[in-house]
């Protein structure tokens, strides 16, 4: 009997989205990478019939423009892990992801077995579920929590007149959508018809309760607006859009020249970093209820130098291991939303130039909350670290793999789908201490020295997922 496995190994699983916006996957997978089940969903019009062949995606492809509606193309379990509620657990990701990508409509898939009635009927429980022909259709309305004071919300509006004056003339006023979508790893984004239409800037409710975060997220969208108005379309008049869907990732990458121009008005004005490639991305300012590490280290100059993480993990504790000696530090804990600008910790030491930023990290370094210093870390310990292997196998044997500290899925998405693909396998290792070859890209040929621990780790390495 293996129906409960999951529940019997206590292993979690986890959702993992792959695709862009014109099709995407949702992979259910134990921890130990084993997969459990899988959901394919394709971008369709407004009566749930697709636009795109997913089969025929291009593996490369990024693609961010905005569909209507998703409509499911394919959905599994394995049998072992059915009756657990997985399903639904799928269908709640795909729903995710399809709001994340800014549609209307989830649509069921045509041939509805009776798995995927019942799975629908479970649905309707939650979702407001409706028919459209043969098939069911989710509204995705946004839900609005009533967990916010909004009388202590920024003005948007207002803010949005300001920082459209800083920028040049001639831009309109684009679409705002105030979003409440808390599983999203995005606070701001912008999304643009590129027929001509203006484009809707969606923010997250959560971050209009604190002034600088707003704006900042606020100034990056209108940088991608301005972009959108001032050069892009403008192109897309001369050169009509089948050459601009054809050149514009390599004329208009997303955070290109284009957009750091309208970024450095905003910077020169409000501060160094204000706008950043990732200054929209949730993982940089992380919940709101959730503190900041700043590391600030007394250096030869009276300048403090900093850098933050949201996390503590035993990487950051290892890091910071590494720093006891010798220097003058600090780990600090706050709430300050302002220090999410700061460079994260391992990728260099940021010195602030304006007065307000200065004064804040004198106070923080006087009056913080201390969480370790150069004292206490020499007493943590830290668990030894697992690394990931991904391994490719062409004709001649091992050739090329890399090492990291968790799964590389990038390296498993991109291998899984194209066809003629090399042998590949991921292995996990607990044994082998490959610390020194993180994250670096390894030819066997020209490292021969390493030929025996690959060859060992291929053939009697933990198998997390292999071709096939
Ligand atoms: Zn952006």
């Amino acid at each position: 009997m293996k129906i409960f496995e999951v529940l019997q190994t206590n292993e979690e699983v986890e959702c993992y989205s792959y695709g862009d916006s014109r099709t995407f996957d949702i992979e259910l997978e134990t921890t130990s990478g084993q997969i459990v089940g899988q959901i394919q969903c394709v971008a369709s019009d407004n009566n749930g019939d697709a636009l795109f062949n997913p089969d025929s995606i291009l593996d490369d492809a990024t693609d961010n423009d905005a569909y209507e509606a998703y409509t499911v193309y394919n959905i599994a379990i394995k049998p072992q892990f059915q009756k657990q509620g997985l399903g639904q657990k799928l269908y709640d990701a795909a729903i995710e992801q399809a709001k994340l990508y800014g549609a209307k409509y989830f649509f069921s898939d045509e041939l509805m077995t009776v798995d995927a009635k019942n799975a629908w009927i479970r649905l309707s429980n939650r979702y407001d579920v409706s028919n459209k022909g043969h098939k069911k259709v989710i509204t995705l309305s946004e839900s609005i929590l009533n967990e916010y004071d909004e009388s202590k919300m920024v003005n948007v509006q207002t803010m949005l007149q300001t920082l459209l004056n800083d920028l040049p003339d001639g831009i309109p006023t684009p679409n705002i959508k105030i979003v409440n979508n808390r599983s999203a790893n995005w606070i701001g984004s912008c999304i643009w018809g590129k027929d001509g239409k203006n484009s809707t800037i969606s923010l997250q409710k959560s971050i209009l309760f604190d002034e600088y975060t707003a704006k900042n997220t606020l100034a990056h969208e209108l940088c991608h607006h301005a972009e959108n108005m001032l050069i892009k379309l403008p192109w897309i008049k001369e050169h009509g859009i089948p050459a601009y869907n054809k050149y514009h990732k390599t004329l208009f990458p997303d955070h290109g020249t284009y957009f750091f121009q309208f970024a450095k008005i905003f910077n020169d004005k409000y501060g160094k970093d204000f706008v950043t490639e990732h200054s929209d991305e949730k993982d940089l300012i992380a919940d709101f209820d959730k503190p900041i590490y700043v590391f600030m280290v007394k250096g030869h100059s009276p300048k403090i130098l900093c850098a933050k993480s949201l996390t503590l993990t035993d990487k950051i504790k290892k890091y910071l291991l590494k720093k006891a000696e010798g220097s003058d530090w600090k780990l600090i804990e706050t709430f300050d939303r302002k220090f999410s600008q700061l460079p994260n910790i391992g990728s260099g030491l940021g010195s602030y130039p304006t007065q307000i930023m200065t004064d804040k990290i004198n106070d923080l370094w006087n009056n913080g909350k201390v969480v370790f210093s150069p004292e206490t870390i020499k007493g943590v310990t830290i668990a030894p670290e697992k690394f990931y292997i991904f391994m490719t196998k062409g004709f001649n044997g091992l050739n090329y793999m890399t090492v990291s500290t968790g799964i590389p899925k990038k390296n498993i998405d991109f291998y899984s789908r194209l066809k003629n693909q090399p042998e590949w396998k991921l292995v996990r290792s607990d044994e082998h201490d490959l610390a020194g070859l993180v994250n670096r890209f390894i030819h066997l040929d020209r490292q021969p020295e390493l030929n025996e621990v690959f060859n060992d780790l291929w053939n009697h390495g933990k198998v997390i997922k292999e071709r096939g």
